[in-house]
């Protein structure tokens, strides 16, 4: 098992839609498409009527700049603009306007890279920009579609296509890609990804020696791991039975969660790519480069190094924090209202990540507040609860959204300091335990059963400063009285 996994190879194409521009890509239509009724968020431009002409966005380029240089990527010198042309309802133009690769062409940029945890690097082949095609919708199911919408409203939007080089070597190492992915992007602030079709993924896939299957249009991150694990074990079981694998395009039903035949590829397509002529070529001068550069926001990797220094962090919590932006704005403004940073941080980065792998959900699914987080960790400072109790509060915070005091109260688990209540408790544990109170006489180490007990007897409530002291103090009562 571990040797073939170790000849699996995982490409992958992400489209990103740049969803913070006020416009798309070449023309002056809103980017935002989203909630308008069909086919009415066009231009001559987008739709591309004879004798419009497009106009390249320049904050598209400035954006498009920053994923670059956030990504290792080398600019290009000089970007061309291409058409690629095919016949298909969602480019009323039949053809997309992009940057091409090959024979002569350049993309935006050639050779960026990722870091995974463990230090490995992924390559990425090549960033280009190009324009959204339209939204196809199906009357029914793929198989059985009789009828097909086209809304117009999507095509020209401005995507960034990120393509990687087959360094994956599995289908949770592709999730950790696009989770490190996600977040550079999301702390560029040039889109947001929680945007219903704002990522869109497409994967490669081959087993040791077999051909190359192509996963397309998985529509969410989340989704692209199990669409990957899935096309795994087919493959595999193919091979298991001595059938080839078929090189071909395949598409994943994210409601049956299998992989099924788009078309079994017998060659690349010609899309007879020519220079769009309507564009001049881009060249990025120094001078906007280092604009870009001076703009740049805080990446993950500086987020990670400063949460260790200026709040305290473990470098294992801080990794965990910065993987989502939301998480680590949401850890910030936690530690900002409470005592302690570093608990906080422990809180979100563990006990919150456990149960929301248990329970399916995301932070953003949750009605808790980052005042919630703080108030526990001040409990927790304060003694006012006990640390298992803190669990419990937790846990019925994130279920309830009520505040954890309140829950405290309601469900009785505050700590109790009173002197007068503990004294009571371990004069019961004292008169119940008599050899153990001779044992505690005679030693030190054996203290630690009678407050165990009293422990036991409060249910964990009482204080642990109060009961030491107490304890001690009449030990040493016992101890002169005898
Ligand atoms: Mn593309």
């Amino acid at each position: 098992m571990s040797d073939e996994v170790g000849k699996i190879k995982i490409g992958l194409e992400v489209h990103c839609q740049l969803t913070s521009l006020a416009t798309k890509l070449f023309c002056s239509s809103p980017a935002d498409y989203r909630e308008r009724p069909p086919n009415t968020n066009i231009c001559p431009v987008c739709i591309g009527t004879p004798g419009s002409l497009p106009a390249l966005n320049r904050k598209a380029v400035y954006y498009a700049t920053m994923v670059a240089l956030a990504l290792n990527f080398k600019l290009s010198d000089r970007m061309l603009f291409f058409r690629k042309n095919y016949f298909y309802p969602d480019m009323s133009k039949n053809f997309q306007i992009t940057q091409y690769d090959r024979a002569g062409g350049v993309p935006f940029a050639t050779d960026g890279y990722i870091h995974l945890d463990s230090g490995k690097k992924i390559r990425l082949g090549r960033m280009q920009l190009e324009e959204d095609p339209a939204k196809l919708s199906y009357d029914g199911t793929i198989d059985s579609s009789t009828k097909t919408f086209v809304d117009y409203n999507r095509a020209g939007v401005a995507l960034i296509e990120i393509v990687t080089e087959p360094d994956l070597k599995s289908p949770r190492e592709a999730r950790e890609f696009l989770n490190k992915l996600t977040s550079i992007v999301e702390h560029l602030g040039v889109s947001d990804l929680g945007l219903e079709g704002s990522v869109r993924c497409d994967a490669n896939i081959s087993l040791a020696g077999g051909r190359r299957v192509e996963v397309k249009n998985i529509s969410s991150f989340k989704e692209v791991e199990r669409a990957l694990s899935f096309e795994m074990t087919r493959q595999k079981s193919l091979t298991s039975k001595g059938i080839s694998i078929a090189q071909e395009t395949r598409h994943w039903d994210d409601v049956r969660r299998i992989t099924i035949s788009l078309r079994v590829k017998e060659e690349e397509q010609d899309y007879r790519y020519f220079p769009e002529a309507d564009l001049v070529p881009v060249v990025l001068s120094k001078g906007f480069i280092k604009d870009v550069k001076s703009d740049m926001p805080e990446l993950p990797k500086e987020r990670e190094r400063r949460f260790q220094q200026e709040y305290n962090l473990s470098g294992e919590t801080a990794q965990v924090l910065v993987k989502e932006k939301g998480l680590a704005d949401f850890f910030e403004d936690s530690a900002k209202y409470s005592k302690n940073a570093r608990e906080a941080g422990s809180w979100l980065a563990v006990d919150l990540q456990a149960f929301l792998n248990e329970a399916g959900k995301e932070l953003a699914d949750l009605e808790i507040t980052p005042k919630h987080i703080a108030e526990l960790v001040d409990m927790v400072s304060n003694a006012e609860v006990s640390r298992g109790a803190a669990k419990t509060i937790f846990l019925e915070m994130l279920k309830t959204s009520k505040m954890p005091r309140s829950i405290a109260e309601e469900k009785g688990l505050k700590v109790i300091a009173d002197s007068k209540f503990v004294e009571d408790v371990t004069e019961k544990v004292f008169k119940e335990n008599p050899k153990a109170v001779q044992d505690a006489v005679k030693d030190e180490k054996a203290i630690n059963f009678l407050l165990g007990q009293i422990m036991r007897a409060t249910r964990g409530r009482v204080d642990p400063a109060v009961a030491n002291r107490i304890v001690r103090e009449k030990l040493s009562a016992v101890k002169s009285s005898e």
